[in-house]
């Protein structure tokens, strides 16, 4: 990939290609730990959905689904924000075969 000078760039560096981040699998970088998904005791509040920085929580008719490890980094904020007792995620730890 070649580097743009600044003379090619976009003027305030606007993205015109909106939705690129699809492409970008931010769970190849995951920490080593991942959310396991425990439906049993979920109230569907959707905090999980809201906290997310990476939209990696599937939500379909407004239910929680799982997660969408493709793009879930590890980095357990879902896990914080989940109010149920027990929490309806949970960390855990993952193989990585390098
Ligand atoms: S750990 Fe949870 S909050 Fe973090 S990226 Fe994965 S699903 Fe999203
Ligand atoms: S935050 Fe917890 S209880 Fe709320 S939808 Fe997500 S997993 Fe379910």
């Amino acid at each position: 990939m070649t580097e743009k000078g600044w003379k090619e760039l976009t003027i305030g560096t606007i993205n015109l290609e909106a939705g690129n981040s699809l492409q970008n699998y931010t769970g190849t970088f995951r920490s080593g730990e991942k959310p396991i998904f425990k439906e049993e005791t979920c109230i569907h509040c959707l905090f999980c959905w809201v906290f997310c920085p990476d939209s990696a929580i599937i939500v379909k008719d407004n239910k929680v689904k799982g997660i969408d490890y493709n793009y879930c980094k590890g980095c357990g904020i879902c896990v914080i924000e989940c109010p149920t007792k027990p929490k309806s995620l949970e960390m855990v730890v993952e193989e990585i075969y390098l």
